[in-house]
């Protein structure tokens, strides 16, 4: 008789994978860690019961936070990355040529978990030289710290637990603050079908930060829905706007599995209508409520 992983995100809908075999299951003092297998998707790094990411579809979600915008900032020297503790956004913005990329992550086991069991995604970024990881809250690090960064990604978890904090003002006016004047943010924004009060939440906390804001759709086939929402924020170039020329040299070289000039513009075009039905609070846009 096999066991489920069920990650349900809204009342009325979950997504549920069947589990081979359970390599990693501990209690860390911040959340359930657990590195199961699926027939599918190979080994699934799982937190607290919701999918972070796995062995097949992780370049889906990777290289499109990391280069929707990184491919939007001209000449990115210094990148921070919020949580992303199983590596694979490090692993992507190392491909760019950065000077320096600090990820601070609250949990070290969700490192020493990934390096040891998902080597697939992390793909030894963590020992590259110009990535510094900072085992600390992101709340904290934003707000105290006194570098500024060309580009800030926010790779986070649901708002629960530790994570709660990210979806906060607070949090918000620290990443101002740590944002270089033409600087890039891109955070993930969560479900457009189960979570539109997250994204509506995040799109205004931005919009009261940043003069542009835009939402991008990518496919994660993993994430309940399978349908995901990448929100950007800056001060002066629009990151839709951005020519396929310009993007196309960016990333030369990289041979990426996923992202791509078309499917950076896409990833925009897609969003406009579903987030205009969501800030509209269209009725089907008002299903799921995750923040507490
Ligand atoms: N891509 C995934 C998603 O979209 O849900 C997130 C992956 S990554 C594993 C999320 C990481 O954020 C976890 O390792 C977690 O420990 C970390 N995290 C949660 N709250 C944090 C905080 N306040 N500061 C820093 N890292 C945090």
């Amino acid at each position: 008789m096999h066991a489920w992983l069920t990650d349900q995100i809204a009342e009325g809908f979950a997504a549920t994978f069947r589990i081979g075999d359970t390599l990693y299951d501990h209690r860390s003092p911040y959340q359930h860690i657990r590195v199961v297998t699926n027939a599918h998707f190979g080994r699934m790094l799982v937190l607290d019961d919701a999918v972070q990411t796995t062995e097949r579809d992780e370049h889906y979600y990777h290289e499109s936070l990391a280069h929707l915008a990184l491919c939007a900032h001209p000449r990115p020297r210094r990148v921070l990355i919020i949580g992303g503790g199983d590596g694979g956004l490090l692993k992507e913005v190392l491909r760019h040529p950065v000077e320096r990329v600090i990820m601070v992550e609250i949990d070290a086991e969700v490192i020493a978990i990934s390096r040891r069991f998902l080597p697939a995604v992390c793909r030894g970024a963590f020992e590259d030289a110009r990535a510094a990881v900072r085992i600390d809250d992101g709340i904290r690090f934003v707000a105290e710290a006194r570098e500024a960064f060309d580009v800030i990604l926010v790779d986070s978890p649901d708002p629960k637990g530790p994570a709660l904090g990210l979806y906060s003002g607070d949090f918000y006016d620290g990443l101002r603050a740590r944002l270089a004047p033409a600087g890039v943010l891109a955070v993930q924004s969560g479900s457009p079908l189960f979570q539109a009060d997250l994204l509506r939440t995040i799109r205004a906390l931005m919009a009261s930060r940043w003069p542009v804001v835009r939402t991008a759709l990518v496919t994660v086939p993993t994430y309940p829905g399978g349908l995901w929402s990448l929100t950007l924020a800056t001060s002066g170039a629009d990151p839709a706007a951005i020519s396929a020329h310009v993007l196309g040299a960016q990333i030369a070289g990289m041979h990426l599995r996923y992202y791509s000039p078309a499917l950076h513009h896409a990833a925009f075009e897609v969003a406009a209508a579903v987030v205009a039905e969501i800030e509209q609070g269209a009725p089907h846009a008002r299903a799921g409520s995750t923040l507490p």
